[in-house]
């Protein structure tokens, strides 16, 4: 790809992410940030420079960016000394919260290092990632419960594509992310922003349609996979768009493929087989299988990682449990590239998935209203993680079962199985 192509594309996808992930109104702030790296880092600068130019034609008011560096966190792990890892200052979380009360859209770009805190002192790590989720906690309390509209992109950063394609130069390899990322975002096709909106209305169709069964449970079968999960009474069908409460329509993540809610966590039976490997804390665990009953995991075994796994379902009482069920078709884009992206926003979107942990609070009608009790004897799952793992593949099906015990296909051989 020349640079000349490659400058068109970013400003057809900061195009993008500015109306269909944002949709910005005239008169709108704008705020870009990467919370993991606390900013965003420099080298993304090229596509936060044609957002800002699409958000301001857009109409946005002003357009603010807090911009971090990875190395800073990676060498205060290693240099500042040990009994300081406490401090915090708290002006970034206050610049997002400022920004956040004040109905300002919120964008974050990820892409950094995925290995980026890997070889250091656990310990360390995990003072400094604790101290930074309790600051940064109103924050994800705030846009988990959509207080205004947010959207979540990927940049190609360099580590990050050395890590997926490790035999290509950082150039190469960055240039078959942009490539992928372009593609899978829709910003290929000839109009982007018909596509995606064509793309949210086939996914809201099949969101609307499963709404309308109220199944009370889905049966999924596939070899290695005979798997019964409950659908608690007022669980909702999500998928792409969503609703604001400052009363904008926007799209959460770009990529997007699944249509999702919760699942009841006292009533997932049988067993269920993993089919792509599990990327978590620096440790790839993979062919695993979890045995459920009466909605708890009783037991894990993996190929690969199986020590790792059964420290993530040990976290706490919740992350025995489910709290969330994703339908996305085997042929989704993203599976199609058969790759690993190393990167929740890419993975999930590969293949019908299921999370360890919790739910989120919108899946169930009025769920945000309800306090950790309440939400659990609805059938909502409360846990620390949420963890999503896939589970589908070409040879899936999955049944909607009704309340009278009569079933109906949903899904036949890893695709859509009804018609609208
Ligand atoms: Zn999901
Ligand atoms: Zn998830």
């Amino acid at each position: 790809m020349t640079d000349k192509t490659h400058q068109e594309m970013l400003r057809k996808y900061a195009e993008a992410i500015v109306k269909v992930g944002l949709n910005i109104r005239a008169g709108q702030r704008l705020i870009i940030n990467n919370m993991a790296v606390r900013g965003v880092p420099h080298q993304f600068a090229p596509l936060v420079r044609e957002v800002a130019k699409a958000a301001y034609g857009a109409g946005a008011k002003y357009v603010e960016v807090i911009w971090g560096d990875e190395e800073m966190m990676r060498l205060r792990a290693q240099h500042a000394p040990r009994d300081s890892f406490d401090e915090y200052p708290t002006h970034m979380v206050d610049a997002v919260m400022g920004m956040i009360n004040n109905g300002d859209a919120l964008l974050s770009i990820a892409g950094t290092n995925p290995d980026l805190l890997g070889g250091l002192d656990p310990e360390i790590v995990g003072m400094m990632q604790t101290r930074h989720l309790n600051a940064a906690s109103k924050i994800s309390e705030r846009v988990t419960t959509n207080a205004i509209n947010w959207c979540v992109v990927a940049a190609a950063g360099e580590e990050w594509a050395k890590k997926i394609f490790p035999d290509l130069s950082v150039e190469k390899a960055q240039e078959k992310l942009w490539q992928a990322i372009f593609e899978t975002t829709r910003i290929d096709q000839p109009d982007p922003i018909a596509a995606w909106e064509k793309h949210i209305l086939f996914l809201r169709e099949r969101a609307r349609y499963l709404q309308s069964k109220q199944f009370t449970a889905l049966h999924y079968t596939a070899p290695g996979t005979d798997f019964t999960l409950g659908l608690p009474s007022g669980h909702q069908w999500i998928s792409a768009q969503s609703m604001a409460q400052n009363g904008v329509a926007f799209t959460a993540n770009m990529p997007t493929e699944e249509v999702f809610t919760l699942p009841d966590r006292n009533r997932a039976d049988g067993v269920v087989s993993s089919t792509f490997p599990l990327s978590y804390g620096g440790t790839l665990i993979e062919d695993f299988q979890v045995t459920f009953e009466n909605g708890r995991i009783v037991k894990v075994n993996a190929k690969k990682g199986e020590a790792a796994l059964q420290k993530l379902v040990d976290t706490d009482e919740g992350s025995h449990r489910l709290g969330e069920v994703a339908l996305v078709p085997a042929s989704s884009p993203i599976a199609k590239r058969g790759h690993l992206f190393y990167s929740t926003l890419f993975d999930e979107n590969a293949s019908c998935h299921i999370a360890i942990g919790r739910a989120y609070r919108f899946t169930l009608t009025g769920g945000e209203e309800l306090n950790d009790e309440e939400f659990i004897a609805a059938g909502g799952n409360v846990s620390l993680n949420h963890v999503d793992f896939m589970i589908g593949s070409p040879q899936m099906d999955i049944d909607g079962v009704h309340k009278d015990g009569t079933h109906e296909p949903v899904m036949r051989q890893g695709e859509w199985a009804f018609k609208l």
